[in-house]
């Protein structure tokens, strides 16, 4: 099922009698998600990931805008009629229900032409189970699962009435790391199994960027990026973009263009022909380090960490924004834990500059602007 959103807005009114400050906590959303999609909703605490999910549930009101699903336009139809499935942080099950009774529950509540008989029913539920690997445990109470498996039950039962569409929020939350990782590859082969356009919600970027066809970024109710993981990642459009993305985290160093050279704290580190004379900052990925003994980049050196395949160097330089400069390098890379500094020399494609005011993205080189939408 695919889903239009178009100008979606959601405007809370004040709280507080005295002053008339409203939130904004969406602001003109635009986007589609083909039918059969894992889109990835992203942002900090507080951009307004939920309520947007919320509004395509039909648990809250649109201020503005419309919604589609498919053709039809259900931004006024009610939660039940929308044929969403929902899953939320805490798994809310009934605790005095066993797996099995709490999974047909959605199926015993239809009504009308919608109701099933007793065998339907019974056939659906171990059906959804199965999917989520639960059949096992059908005659348990919640309180006898794990986090884990509570989550997959509440799948189950999302999954039981067989929504258009279904909705993710933050649903691995509440579980340990281990599980996380684990239930996430779950969440995405049961997506993609039963092909049904899905809508996850998470401020864990990485959490995002593993399952999502596509990730959509948001800060403070409006969308900053909507493409391909990998594309969002390699060609952020904003510096905020370009931070939220990337573990360990991008480094950036406030700096400056000057007769079509980037430097940083006082030295040539780059070309970026075609950049006219200013200020920016500079964000340079994990990655993009290449130590050289007469590199371009000078730091100092803090320490370095091998981890494995890869060796992490972490040093310090004047100009930099972020508390220490962390570059991944190859192991093969043999750098003297006993030395002051460490010379770097920058791969083109891993640095982004952006304008020091709109913190917009400068391309330079062979840079371009990325394609965004779906
Ligand atoms: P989190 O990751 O913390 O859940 P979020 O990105 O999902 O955050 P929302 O819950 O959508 O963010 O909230 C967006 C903004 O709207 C926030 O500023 C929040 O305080 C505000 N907000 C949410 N619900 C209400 C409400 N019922 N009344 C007033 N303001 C609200």
């Amino acid at each position: 099922m695919k889903i239009v959103l178009q100008n979606l807005t959601k405007v809370f009114p004040s709280r507080n009698k005295k002053s008339n400050e409203e939130v904004v906590a969406v602001s003109d959303l635009s986007f589609t998600i083909p039918d059969g999609k894992l889109v990835g909703l992203l942002g900090p605490s507080g951009c307004g990931k939920s309520t947007t999910l919320y509004m395509i549930s039909g648990l809250q009101k649109p201020t503005g805008g419309q919604i589609f699903f498919g053709e039809d336009d259900v931004t006024t139809l009610s939660p039940e009629n929308r044929g969403v499935g929902l899953v939320f942080q805490n798994y809310a099950l009934y605790p005095h229900m066993t797996v099995k009774q709490n999974i047909l529950f959605p199926l015993q509540n239809l009504k009308g032409a919608d109701k099933l008989d007793k065998n339907t029913m019974l056939e659906r539920a171990l059906e959804a189970a199965r999917l989520v690997q639960i059949d096992n445990l059908m005659d348990r109470k919640p309180s006898e699962l794990s986090g884990g498996q509570q989550q997959r039950v509440a799948i189950a039962r999302a999954l039981v009435k067989m929504p258009r569409v279904l909705l993710l929020d933050e649903p691995l939350s509440n579980l340990d790391a281990r599980l996380r990782l684990q239930t996430r590859e779950e969440i995405r082969r049961i997506q993609r199994e039963t092909g049904i356009t899905t809508i996850f919600v998470t401020h864990d970027q990485e959490e995002a960027m593993s399952i999502s066809d596509v990730i959509v970024v948001m800060k403070l109710g409006v969308v900053q990026q909507i493409g391909k993981p990998q594309t969002v990642y390699d060609n952020p459009v904003n510096l905020f973009v370009a931070k939220f993305l990337g573990t360990p985290p991008i480094n950036v160093f406030k700096a400056n263009v000057k007769g079509g050279k980037l430097y940083i704290n006082g030295e040539a580190v780059l070309d970026v022909q075609g950049v006219a004379d200013r200020e920016v900052f500079a964000a340079i990925r994990p990655e993009g380090f290449i130590p050289a003994e007469n590199g371009a980049m000078t730091c100092t050196l803090s320490s370095i960490e091998v981890m494995g395949r890869d060796v992490s160097i972490v040093s310090k330089n004047e100009a930099m924004l972020t508390p220490t400069i962390r570059s991944i390098v190859d192991a093969d890379y043999k750098i003297s834990a006993t030395a002051q500094t460490v010379k770097f020399d920058l791969k083109p494609h891993k640095v982004f500059i952006f304008d020091s005011e709109t913190e917009e993205r400068i391309y330079f080189g062979d840079q371009s602007a990325p394609e965004t939408g779906i």
